[in-house]
């Protein structure tokens, strides 16, 4: 029998993480349940039945934080052992010298690691760890070193670290890293309870833009690109040439699809909707179960005659199922500003 191609998952690991960062999108992260800890001998399991049943073009081992199962680079091995690129989302702050070395001889393709500002102080208000910005930029400087191509930088853009975003790029630079991922705060779990003092303000979110861009073309090799949608309503994104926008699609084969390492399958990993489990049906069966794509299909009302709907796709909706529990409103972030 043939197993379908699915171009990118995000296989997270665990839900634990020695972070609490106020903009956590995790669906499971409201602060109020102590989170189970990681189950490496599950999550191994899991992986090579989702391997079984897939061919994966790209996994991305996300979390939670990924680094706190002790048999990483085994599920990485697993992963390469089939062909799949594989990538590392980490908050930096746990990636040893070791790690990091066995990561490069398996192949990983990208590390990425949050950097929120070059202020210490900034950065461990958002996280909550102390001691967190000394590690996790000293890790993304050993990345850039050794994987030149491969190293990411996160910058989640939240009106607290806003008005620093020279200055976060400047060192994000200086460390040697060439590509940035910057986000706009995505509304979703401990971000729901630090709603009210994370979301942009219209005028600072172009503000922020319009930095990237101004550092973008003062560095032309550098590559920035924004990843999580924002609705063209709140956002044109015309004065940023410079930064790659990208847009969510409701075919998986343009989307990461989620999978935990109890294969829960979700629409990404923003989304808190499981729609089934691999342990129950084949993963190719979840995805394109009728009742799965037309729950997706759903165009929110107030986006029914846009121009731009075709583009924008009414913003992140998996964002709209954390807020509303539906995924047929337009993005939370619209009522928000
Ligand atoms: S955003 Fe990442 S590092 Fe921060 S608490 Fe969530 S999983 Fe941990
Ligand atoms: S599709 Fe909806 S969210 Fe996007 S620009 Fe149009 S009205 Fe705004
Ligand atoms: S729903 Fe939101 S988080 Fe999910 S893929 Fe689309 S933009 Fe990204």
């Amino acid at each position: 029998m043939s197993v379908p191609t699915i171009g990118n998952i995000v296989f997270e690991l665990t839900e634990a993480c020695n972070q609490c960062c106020r903009f956590c999108y995790n669906y499971w992260r409201d602060g109020s349940t102590p989170l189970p800890p990681p189950d490496p001998k599950l999550a191994r399991k899991t992986l090579r039945r989702l391997l079984s049943q897939a061919s994966v073009g790209t996994i991305s081992f996300s979390g939670g934080e990924p680094m706190l199962l002790k048999n990483i680079h085994d599920l990485a091995l697993a992963a390469r052992f089939k062909g799949t690129h594989v990538n590392v989302l980490t908050n930096g702050t746990m990636l040893t010298e070791d790690a990091l070395t066995n990561f490069v001889s398996l192949g990983v393709g990208a590390i990425q690691i949050p950097i929120l500002s070059a202020n210490a102080a900034v950065h461990e208000y958002l996280t909550q760890l102390p001691g967190s910005w000394a590690k996790a930029t000293d890790a993304l400087r050993r990345v850039a070193a050794v994987m030149p191509t491969g190293a990411y930088a996160v910058l989640v853009i939240t009106a607290v670290n806003a008005p620093g975003v020279p200055q976060t790029l400047q060192l994000i630079y200086d460390s040697g890293v060439r590509n940035v991922m910057v986000n706009r705060f995505n509304i979703g779990g401990m971000g729901l309870r630090n709603c009210r003092e994370l979301v942009l303000k219209p005028e600072v979110l172009k503000q922020a833009f319009a930095d990237v861009e101004a550092f973008a073309v003062a560095h032309p090799d550098m590559h920035f690109v924004s990843g999580v949608c924002t609705p063209l309503c709140l956002l044109d994104v015309s004065p940023y040439p410079h930064i790659k926008f990208t847009w969510c699609s409701t075919d998986f084969s343009r989307r990461p699809v989620a999978v935990s390492y109890k294969g829960d399958v979700r629409f990404c990993n923003h989304s808190p909707k499981v729609i089934g489990n691999i342990w129950e049906r084949p993963i190719g069966e979840i995805l394109s179960d009728p009742e799965t794509v037309a729950r997706y299909a759903v165009v929110p009302e107030k986006c029914r005659d846009c121009a731009l709907l075709s583009r924008c796709n009414g913003g992140c909706r998996a964002a709209s199922e954390q807020v509303y529990g539906s995924f047929a409103e337009a993005d939370p972030i619209l009522e928000q500003i």
